[in-house]
């Protein structure tokens, strides 16, 4: 069983890291908010005090942060993961952050001799929770193989995706696809609502049809067909608007940076963008259909 320190224990990284408590690992763990430090303790594991001490004589790093300038402090920063872990400890980065944060972070760490791996995830609190959560994985096959085991304790399916920054790379590209995608189903049904046609007579069609996707059969943004998506809960999140549109902002970042076209993403970009500043940041994404209905 290995010794892990985990860094950043929020909505994700607590759960994450119980789940690792209950595979037998020894787990210690930091955050900021002490409070979260404390919960993970109540589980089992040990509430670090620094970076520095949680990062110490541990045979893997996992860190869950907000975004890459956090990764790059915890990292880079004096008394950061880099220069506190010893020869041999392997780090994962799960935040999902720029690809270009990512890159930078794992040629550092290959510099001081470590092997880093960028594995974002996608499939929310739930899966967290359940340990369910799918990983995409940048990083040698030498690093992918060693982290392989301790992965699957907290999640389903796990991808190799390529070199350093490609596991971040998959991620902006699936939650772009996502974004665009909730937009279109909320159009259709708006446009369904419009031209007199049912809600649940669209879906039982389209969920049949061509117009089948994840957003419309398993996170159907009117309330009624699916009912477990949020719509039938005041599009309580979930996955937050916010948190779409910082993995869109991302996405066209790195869209910009590699010189490639996506007019739709920048496009949904730029809708969850007036829908956060409209105040629904901390709503679930699917909510962006009131905003594209007017209300
Ligand atoms: P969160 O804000 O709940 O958790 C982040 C935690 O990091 C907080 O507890 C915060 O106190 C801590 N933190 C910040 N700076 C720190 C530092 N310097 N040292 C130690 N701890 C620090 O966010 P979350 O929902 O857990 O998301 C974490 C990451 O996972 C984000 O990159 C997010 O985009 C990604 N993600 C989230 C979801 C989701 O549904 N919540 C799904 C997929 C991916």
């Amino acid at each position: 069983m290995a010794n892990i320190g985990f860094i950043g224990l929020g909505n994700m990284g607590l759960p994450m890291a119980q789940n690792l408590l209950k595979a037998g690992h020894s787990v210690q763990g930091f955050d900021v908010s002490k409070a979260q430090a404390d919960a993970l303790a109540a589980a089992g594991g040990r509430a670090a005090e620094s970076v520095k001490a949680a990062a110490s004589g541990a045979d893997i790093v996992i860190t869950m942060l907000p975004a890459g300038q956090h990764v790059r402090d915890v990292y880079l920063g004096v008394d950061g993961v880099l220069s506190s872990v010893g020869a041999g400890t392997l780090l994962i980065d799960s935040s999902t952050i720029d690809v270009a944060s990512a890159r930078d972070v794992a040629a550092a760490a290959e510099t001081k001799g470590l092997a880093m791996l960028d594995a974002p995830v996608s499939g929310g609190v739930g899966g967290a929770l359940a340990g369910t959560l799918t990983f995409m994985v940048g990083g040698s096959d030498a690093a992918f193989a060693r982290a392989l085991s301790v992965l699957e304790k907290m999640g389903k399916t796990i991808v190799h995706a390529g070199g350093a920054g490609n596991g971040q790379a998959a991620k902006i590209c699936n939650n772009m696809i996502l974004g665009v995608s909730m937009i279109a189903v909320s159009e259709a049904f708006v446009l369904a609502e419009k031209l007199g046609l049912d809600a649940q007579k669209l879906f039982d069609i389209s969920s049949k049809s061509s117009g089948q996707c994840w957003s419309m059969t398993t996170y159907c943004p009117v309330p009624g067909p699916v009912p477990g998506s949020p719509a039938n809960r005041d599009y309580k999140a979930g996955f937050t608007a916010a948190m779409m549109l910082k993995d869109l902002k991302l996405a066209q970042d790195a869209a910009k940076a590699a010189g490639a076209t996506t007019p739709l993403g920048a496009d949904a970009a730029k809708i969850y963008s007036q829908f956060v500043e409209s105040g629904e940041g901390p709503r679930d994404f699917s909510g962006v259909i009131r905003f594209i209905r007017g209300g």
